[in-house]
């Protein structure tokens, strides 16, 4: 079975979209940039776990960053990492932290001592049991056989040290993973699902799952406004753009562009939640004429001005197809 490609989060490409739409003396910018790195080393840590894939993917089917829709409430749930081998399925939290990591479950808290102090979290191995409960209803309601779930919690920061007098078994660095993965291979061994079934799941579960999107807008107070302003030159950071055949031209450095407006756009897919008008777009991308707007941005468009119905991807590819394009006639 093949490992699932795992994409980056969308959340971190909003932040990065802000970062760069916002000014550089924005009050929030501070906390953003904070929150940001955060999410980044969320993302390390997924992420790291690569390493070890490549070993399980003879045995079972490999899904990272699931969200899923709650069957108890409105909410959703989120998994790391999923492993479904044919006889078990094997769920991963990934904790990226360095310093001494205090594991009280029985209190329900993570305690992490750093060269910062000392700071509390809600206890991971109860997420990462929550978790488990919430798939196995989500299996029942979507007609599955019951499937027996181990769910553990993985530390992927190298220099964390794990204290855990309460469950130890539970909680691991990523090194331990695969030999805690070969006692489970052998704990379960009674197959409870066909190749078929197999398959139909990771399907069901990769079309299911739900990417998080944050409106960071309202989260930072930042007004539309100051995000909408006229894209700048990429050289330079003039905002004096000229339209000439089909490129834009700088007028305070004269470098030419063809996709800086494609960027801008992808950005503003990434922030906004609310359409914005063509007339106004218009001036954002320096074009005078409606018929020449239609032809900048219909392809993505769709005839609709709404930049939160752009899918960042389809620019993404837009993007490499006019670089790659320009890269031949040169
Ligand atoms: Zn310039």
């Amino acid at each position: 079975m093949q490992p699932s490609t795992y994409s980056r989060p969308f959340v971190l490409k909003q932040y990065e979209a802000l970062l760069r739409r916002l000014p550089f003396s924005h009050s929030s910018r501070p906390q953003i940039d904070s929150d940001y790195q955060k999410f980044k080393a969320g993302f390390a840590g997924e992420h790291s776990l690569s390493y070890y894939l490549p070993y399980l993917q003879e045995k079972a089917a490999i899904i990272q960053g699931l969200r899923l829709p709650s069957t108890f409430s409105d909410h959703y749930f989120q998994i790391d990492l999923l492993l479904l081998f044919p006889s078990f399925i094997y769920i991963g939290e990934v904790k990226h932290m360095n310093g001494t990591l205090d594991f009280d479950v029985k209190n329900g808290q993570l305690l992490r001592t750093n060269s910062e102090g000392q700071s509390g979290f809600s206890c991971p191995v109860a997420q990462v049991d929550r978790q488990k409960r919430e798939l196995a209803k989500w299996l029942e309601a979507h007609g599955y056989p019951r499937i027996p779930i181990e769910a553990d919690v993985i530390v992927s920061h190298e220099k964390a040290v794990i204290r855990d007098e309460q469950c130890p078994e539970k909680v691991y660095h990523s090194a331990r993973m695969l030999y805690q993965l070969e006692e489970y291979m052998r704990h379960h061994t009674k197959r409870m699902m066909t190749k078929d079934k197999q398959r139909k799941l990771i399907d069901t579960l990769q079309k299911m799952t739900t990417e998080k999107r944050l409106d960071l807008l309202s989260r930072y107070q930042i007004s539309v406004q100051e995000i909408l302003r006229p894209f700048p030159c990429a050289a330079c950071g003039a905002r004096d753009m000229t339209r000439r055949r089909g490129r834009w031209q700088c007028r305070s450095c004269r470098n030419m562009t063809k996709t800086a407006h494609l960027y801008y756009l992808q950005d503003l897919s990434c922030l906004l939640e609310s359409p914005i008008k063509k007339k106004e777009l218009m001036s954002l991308l320096y074009i005078s004429s409606r018929a020449t707007l239609n032809r900048t941005v219909n392809d993505f468009w769709e005839r609709s001005n709404d930049p939160s119905a752009l899918k960042s991807d389809d620019i993404e590819r837009h993007i490499a197809h006019i670089e790659k394009q320009d890269r031949r006639k040169r």
